[in-house]
């Protein structure tokens, strides 16, 4: 009797869900947030019993022992604890510890892709119990990361600098950055030229490109030097230009399916600039205050509910030739896509972006009407292009090519912009002869790949199968916090001395560490136990075992002078013995090679003279020093103390600026 007059405990782990929550919900519930996770392993020991199958020693993070205290309180006056944390391995696995620090002989957990008063009260209709497969694939992580970094770590240490560390997915992404930066340093360009027709016909000019000499297609690259070209120029003096042909096609484009975490956080970057951080906190906030689905997902599926409600929508606003002829259904390329059940697209794909602009930042408010763009267009018809090919002949032998691409329908462009390139031919018929207004040889050089930037970097680790929705952001941040990767002012990565030295240490000496198929085969294991398919345990074991003994042996036969010692010509101004190159936690620097004997050091510049001695002001960091602009080996600038590397102060931080990166 008393019981029914007790409340209803839900705990999520945000406020500002716990605030949008209770919007729905009656007098009969409380909801409460556990600002995140309370429990962890602990911060200054490894925390795992190697020898009791890795038993994990969780403990209570100390930001929350209060809040677990004022928990306990709630949950014994409550009739019943509901835990209603995020659906994917990260949140049951809140909900797990929640059950734990909070002793909770009993709970229901619930999970809703998005945060609606529908979506909602099915939930509680529907409680579960917890899914421990899918805290054990999240424990499995978690121990995972924890032995590479806290084993790794320490022989980086000692064996290359002080204050190193490396981490599972983290090491390979730096690979993946490092590899790229030596093929763009090793890329040889080749010369190529193009030969192109500056033609007119009525009052309209054109350009066509040479594409075949008699029998002989020519391809991008075929034309290697201006001998050649020139010849080519000169044999087409006072030619005869007219059309041979012309042709026209219809072509289709189709719209992309709506996002999944890692498209979005791919579009935001390309589209706005946005760091896959500063995306996934935008999103977060969003799905937080009940506008869009989940926000971590590799899922393309989409509710039948929400499917209609487009539909209806493209309709309305846009006519019936502008839906699609029957519902887009998008496979997933992953197959382990299941447990986040949809992709990510607005919870009122009925109302224009617009209506919700007030209550939004105007960052939030550009990643909202991009997500609704991307889900509505994914519903609409193909946009329709015309596009024209034609041929001309010049000397009969020589056959140059112009084509022309025309917009006849729009389609899904309505509403999700796109790169067109759209150029119109002026109207040619077959045989009209045509006069020639000038004929161009140009000059090309072949190119290297670009360098990363973060968007380019999550879809590589994505088609590699490195990583999931949960990971890519904090992989990014991670990799350039640890100073292993920068971002130059094109927003482009590269990688530090000390990125590249800790890759090709780990490359040599722990390769399967740095293996893309071994990390792929490892994020398969996890996304087995998952599903049931695996237990934990014996995962870890088969990696852990050997792992150990490699790391041993390493720390056996690896010494500090070989890997991260190089010799120079220069001698010691101390002691006269030669001077070395070392490496610092931020850089190299010479040593004396007499070392411990003498002490003597000095910044890598100070023998080129390129540190630059403008008035920075005094290093925060120590009484002696000031601040100093620097070049790496590489060229690249930072700002480090004066007196380095007795003061290891550096950043690459601009202090004349004084503003920080908009996103680390
Ligand atoms: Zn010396
Ligand atoms: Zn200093």
């Amino acid at each position: 009797m008393l019981n029914s007059n007790k409340m209803k405990l839900i705990i999520v782990e945000s406020p500002t869900k716990a605030k949008t929550i209770s919007k729905f919900l009656g007098s009969g519930f409380k909801i409460e947030s556990s600002y995140g996770h309370v429990r962890d392993l602990p911060e200054r020991q490894l925390g795992i019993d190697v020898e009791k199958n890795f038993k994990p020693k969780y403990t209570i993070l100390a930001k929350s022992k209060k809040r677990v205290a004022e928990l306990k309180a709630a949950a014994k006056k409550a009739s019943e604890v509901i835990l209603a944390t995020d659906e994917d391995r990260e949140g049951e696995a809140i909900a797990w510890h929640l059950s734990q620090a909070l002793d909770l002989k009993k709970s229901d957990r619930i999970v809703f892709h998005e945060i609606t008063e529908n979506a909602i009260k099915e939930s509680l209709k529907n409680p579960r119990d917890i899914d421990m497969k899918l805290v054990d694939a999240q424990q499995a992580r978690r121990i995972l990361d924890r032995l590479v970094g806290y084993k790794l770590s320490p022989l980086l240490w000692k064996k290359v600098a002080k204050g190193l560390s490396a981490g599972r997915v983290q090491s390979v992404a730096v690979r993946l950055v490092a590899e790229r930066a030596k093929e763009i340093d090793n890329f040889k360009p080749e010369e190529y030229w193009s030969i192109v027709a500056v033609l007119k016909v009525d009052k309209d000019e054109f350009e066509a490109q040479l594409v075949k000499i008699g029998e002989k297609k020519l391809e991008k690259f075929s034309i290697t030097n201006k001998e050649y070209a020139e010849k080519i120029v000169s044999n087409l003096d006072g030619a005869v230009w007219k059309v041979l042909k012309i042709e026209k096609k219809e072509s289709k484009r189709q719209p992309l399916a709506p996002f999944t975490t890692s498209t979005l956080q791919q579009t935001a970057w390309s589209w706005f600039g946005y760091g896959a951080k500063q995306t996934m906190m935008l999103a977060q906030q969003l799905y937080e205050t009940g506008l869009i689905t989940y926000m971590r997902t590799d899922s393309l599926n989409v509710s039948q509910e929400a499917l209609a409600v487009a539909a209806e929508k493209i309709k309305n606003d846009f006519g019936n030739n502008y839906l699609a002829t029957a519902p887009r259904i998008y496979k997933t390329r992953s197959k382990t896509a299941q447990e986040a059940h949809e992709a990510v697209r607005p919870t009122n794909p009925e109302s224009n972006p617009e209506e919700f602009q007030t209550k939004l930042t105007a960052q939030q408010f550009k990643l909202y009407d991009l997500i609704w763009r991307r889900f509505i267009a994914s519903q609409m018809a193909g946009a329709i292009f015309e596009a024209t090919g034609a041929d001309i002949s010049a000397a009969n032998d020589y056959i140059f090519r112009a084509t022309g691409n025309v917009l006849k329908f729009d389609g899904f462009l309505k509403v999700y912009r796109q790169k067109l390139s759209e150029n119109l031919l002026p109207i040619l018929k077959e045989n009209e002869a045509l006069e020639l207004r000038e004929l161009k040889s140009a000059q090309h050089f072949t190119e290297p790949p670009p360098y990363y930037n973060e968007a380019s970097l999550i879809k590589a680790l994505e088609e590699y199968g490195i990583g999931r929705p949960s990971t890519y952001a904090p992989t990014m941040v991670t990799i350039q916090l640890r100073r292993y990767v920068i971002k130059d002012e094109q927003k482009r990565l590269k990688p530090t001395d000390i990125g590249i030295l800790v890759n090709d240490v780990l490359v040599k000496h722990f390769p399967e560490i740095v293996d893309l198929e071994f990390t792929a085969r490892m994020e398969e294991n996890l996304d087995k136990i998952a599903e049931g398919e695996k237990q934990w345990q014996p995962v870890i074991k088969e990696f852990w075992i050997p792992f150990k003994n490699n790391l041993d042996k390493k720390s056996m036969e690896l010494s500090k002078e070989k890997l991260a010692v190089e010799k120079t010509e220069l001698k010691c101004p101390k002691c006269g013995k030669d001077l070395v190159i070392r490496m610092g936690r931020y850089g190299k620097f010479y040593a004396c090679s007499g070392f411990p004997g003498c002490k003597h050091t000095a910044p890598l510049e100070s023998s080129n003279g390129t540190a630059e001695n403008a008035d920075l002001g005094p290093c925060p960091k120590c009484p002696d020093g000031k601040i100093v602009k620097r070049r790496t080996k590489k060229g690249r600038f930072f700002w480090g103390c004066s007196v380095w590397p007795k003061c290891d102060y550096a950043t690459w931080e601009n202090p004349a600026k004084n503003k920080p990166e908009e996103d680390a």
